[in-house]
């Protein structure tokens, strides 16, 4: 007991010795001309936003504006809380060039390292286009997803907040049909995927991605025909739910949805599967859909009219049955000319040929989407209290959505990341893990 304690003590002693004394937190005061409130599908004018360091501490059309404040002025523009992918892959790019665009060869010519700083660029490129939070969905090598988040939540660089989800589990092969020769003698399904065919298997897979650092647990529902039950589903839920974490389930077939809906997974990704039955069964259920809508007409990567109609149809379907539902692109390759995130804005066509009201478009790139990723209560809304993440465009979202494809302005965290269509990242630029090394 005695050496417990003088443990305790020493590790007192060198957490205060080690920690720096707090800077003061920073005044900022913006001026909204128009501000957007996505949840209330309106528009508020001429209001206030105060933010002190990280957070909004205050927001209405009389907030006084405390002496020494920093005044930015986007009287003239739509402010409103930042954007949400709910389904992206950072850390994977695959290309016409080398690769055929099959990321089965993307992940043995290019390392884990090279994969983290292509993820921290697409990050940054998410962030430029007003996404402030994505869901990173795996295919990411050995946690390349991991490491960009805690450098980005330590302080290193600026990128949105990422609930990222380690490695894919899945039953023998994941995604991939390799070999016997490059699964046996390479084990070449790994790091891509994890194995995980009993329910021992199930319980240690999700147990090393929450070691390693994932934020939601993303499992292949029916990705072989040997998919797992609703039983086996509900094994992940559990172990997942222990360390506060939900389930993302990657469904092709309609079976693979069944289980996943009787299990009460909490999203489906892809819609691929979904139809009137299951989407009813979601909606009762409040299941997330996660639909990741393919545009058509994306330099490279093809997808023909009949299938456009049949997302576009799914979608419209969806809506209709009132199914929780995000905004979601799958976004893992590389269209020339594009940032990842001017790729991702392709993803509203879908949205608008299903014929849903911008307001609710609005919803599913925000207000869901931070529910989705299940952070609303401390990030999302610009409400006091909150983290500061903000955007502003030119036009009016409300009236065209595709406003949102011309953002001006970009606040993370309280700090200005981007500022009349120029990105100005200095101010996240680091020599040292500002916000403590500890992150995990
Ligand atoms: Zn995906």
């Amino acid at each position: 007991m005695r050496h417990l304690m003088l443990a305790v003590l020493v590790c007192l002693v060198v957490t205060s010795a080690a920690a720096q004394p707090p800077a003061p937190a920073t005044l900022t005061a913006i001026r909204a001309g128009r501000l957007l409130d996505p949840e209330a599908g309106r528009i508020l004018t001429n209001q206030i936003i105060l933010v002190e360091g990280t957070r909004i501490r205050d927001v209405g059309p009389n907030v006084a504006i405390p002496a020494g404040a920093q005044v930015i002025d986007l009287s003239r523009m739509t402010v409103m809380p930042g954007l949400v992918d709910s389904h992206n892959h950072l850390a994977l790019t695959y290309k016409p060039e080398p690769e055929s665009n099959v990321y089965y060869y993307t992940y043995v010519q290019e390392s884990t390292a090279l994969r983290a700083i292509q993820a921290a660029s697409n990050g940054i490129q998410m962030l430029a286009a007003g996404f402030t939070v994505v869901r990173d969905l795996g295919n990411n090598a050995l946690y390349a997803d991991s490491a960009l988040r805690q450098a980005i939540e330590q302080g290193w660089l600026p990128g949105p907040t990422l609930i990222n989800s380690g490695i894919i589990i899945g039953g023998m092969g994941g995604q991939f049909f390799p070999t016997p020769e490059m699964v046996k003698d390479h084990q070449i399904v790994y790091p891509e995927y994890l194995d995980a065919d009993t329910p021992d298997e199930i319980v240690k897979a999700v147990r090393q991605n929450i070691l390693f650092g994932a934020k939601v647990i993303k499992i292949c529902v029916d990705c072989k025909p040997y998919g797992y039950t609703a039983d086996e589903i509900r094994l992940f839920i559990r172990e997942a739910a222990k360390a506060g974490m939900k389930v993302a389930g990657h469904v092709q077939t309609p079976a693979g949805a069944k289980n996943a809906i009787d299990a009460g997974i909490w999203s489906i990704e892809h819609s691929g599967a979904l139809n009137d039955d299951l989407h009813k069964q979601m909606a009762a259920k409040g299941i997330w859909r996660a639909g990741t809508e393919t545009p058509t007409g994306l330099a490279g990567h093809p997808v023909s009219p009949q299938a456009y109609q049949r997302t576009v149809a799914n979608l419209k379907n969806a809506y209709e049955n009132k199914v929780p539902t995000v905004f979601s692109t799958d976004a893992d390759y590389f269209v020339a000319g594009k940032t990842r995130g001017e790729l991702c804005m392709e993803f509203l066509r879908p949205w608008k040929d299903a014929g849903i009201p911008n307001a609710d478009i609005l919803r599913a790139i925000t207000t869901n989407g931070y529910k989705v990723a299940d952070i609303d209560k401390v990030r999302g809304p610009i409400k006091a209290g909150l983290f500061a993440d903000i955007i502003a465009v030119s036009g009016n979202p409300l009236d065209d959505v595709e406003a949102l494809r011309d953002v001006q302005f970009v606040m993370k965290d309280g700090t200005v990341f981007k500022r009349d269509g120029v990105v100005t990242p200095a101010a996240f630029f680091h020599a040292g893990p500002v916000n403590g090394w500890r992150i995990r």
